[in-house]
């Protein structure tokens, strides 16, 4: 059964077929997938979410698709993790770890709307998908697109992470690296989407990839007993994961789905040198002024963000605020997760991290209350951000004396 309506403009509000269409003809806003909310509400109660499958397709009914699922069946459903030493550490009373560093199959939370996407793309005839990425999404559509049988070309920056590339060339896609940034690459691939009939998951798809999105907030809420949290701290690259977490958790409430009533509020982390989202909301500006991205979290480097301003809104709109971490912070932030929670996340978690730490310190986020951060990838992908900065093994030979003086510092027992 499908509750998927259709498509409708986010400025204008006119509907359009649900076909591959991600722009407005006469606004040319973007469009977002519509459904039938009383249809909805008649079939999906708490008992029905937890009978289904321990992946994100547990809230089929409020996902993009018309029939079952054909992508990502192991995809979300991660852990809520309580992070009682993290929380010591930053002087906060309820603190958990939404860990999207071990999402099933590529490590990152990305994994959720390329599950959707190709689900999507599946039920639109193509064979072929694609997508313009600063990485996680290249490794995610990667695999993805190789379990599910689709012809598959990937585009990504010259300038990313070994491990990011690694990840997606191990998965035999088309992989190709543009001479440029990822504001470039996606230009670049918004013009060959309008030439070949590819399925681009961010692009031409992104209607129904976007809703991928909403369902770490949907497991959020879930994980905290049907309950929303009142402050989530998330990273932000196009904007669009704020925006659905948002979206999530308004769903649930008009459902019934929720013991209390919405009122969490909504932060954004991004890097100091691409934060075109928390500049705005840092200067109380209306634009998004577009930055020439240079940063160590580079699956963050969007400097023109597609959801900007719908991101924007959502984090003023939900009384939420921004923060921006430095080079420095970011790997403050990767190892102080690491030390407390025994988590181990990339760049953009670190982010998340250091900006959570900030909000704090600055008050933004009171101490008695009840937070949730959005670690959004796995931080193997990204081991050169951080690999001066760990120290390194000590090195002994294979004998006890050895051992003794070099690890345990026990002086001349050789002699
Ligand atoms: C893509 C990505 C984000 C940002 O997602 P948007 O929806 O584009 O804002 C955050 N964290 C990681 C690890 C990502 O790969
Ligand atoms: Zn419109």
């Amino acid at each position: 059964m499908s509750f998927l309506k259709g498509l409708r403009c986010r400025e204008c509000g006119r509907e359009f077929p649900k076909e591959a269409l991600y722009v407005c003809e006469y606004c040319f806003g973007s469009l977002e997938a519509a459904y039938d909310y009383d249809g909805i509400k008649k079939v999906l109660t708490r008992d029905k979410i937890l009978r289904g499958p321990k992946s994100l397709w547990r809230y089929r009914e409020l996902l993009p698709i018309d029939g079952e699922p054909t992508a990502g069946f192991y995809s979300g459903f991660t852990p809520l993790v309580k992070a009682d030493i993290l929380a010591k550490e930053l002087g906060v009373k309820e603190l958990y770890i939404k860990d999207d560093s071990v999402c099933h199959p590529t490590w990152s939370f990305k994994d959720r709307v390329v599950a959707v996407a190709l689900s999507r793309a599946r039920e639109l005839g193509f064979d072929t998908v694609a997508c313009a990425s600063t990485g996680n999404l290249a490794n995610s559509v990667s695999a993805n697109a190789a379990w599910a049988g689709f012809k598959r070309y990937i585009f990504i920056p010259a300038n990313l992470e070994r491990a990011k590339i690694i990840g997606s060339l191990v998965y035999a896609p088309n992989l190709v690296s543009v001479n440029g940034n990822y504001d470039d690459v996606n230009r670049l691939c918004s013009e060959i989407a309008s030439k070949y009939r590819w399925g681009f998951v961010n692009i031409n798809l992104r209607a129904y990839y976007a809703e991928g999105s909403k369902t770490l907030g949907f497991e959020i809420a879930e994980q905290l007993g049907w309950r929303a949290p009142d402050h989530i701290v998330a990273p932000a690259a196009s904007g669009s994961l704020i925006t659905k977490i948002w979206k999530s958790l308004q769903e649930f409430e008009k459902l019934g789905l929720l013991e209390n009533k919405v009122k969490t509020k909504v932060y954004c982390a991004q890097p100091e040198g691409c934060a075109p989202i928390a500049d705005s909301i840092l200067s109380g500006s209306e634009a998004i002024k577009p930055v020439k991205p240079d940063t160590i979290a580079k699956s963050l480097a969007i400097g023109n963000p597609a959801d900007g301003y719908y991101a924007k809104d959502v984090i003023r709109d939900t009384g939420g605020w921004a923060a921006k971490a430095t080079n420095d912070e970011i790997r403050e932030g990767i190892k102080l997760l690491a030390r407390t929670e025994g988590i181990f996340t990339e760049t953009a978690g670190g982010v998340t991290v250091a900006c959570a730490k900030k909000l704090i310190e600055q008050g933004r986020i009171p101490r008695n209350e009840s937070i949730v951060l959005a670690i959004t990838g796995n931080g193997l992908k990204t081991q050169e951000a951080i690999q001066d900065s760990v120290g390194e093994a000590k090195l002994i030979d294979p004998k006890l004396d050895s051992f003794e003086e070099i690890v345990m510092g026990v002086q001349g027992s050789t002699t």
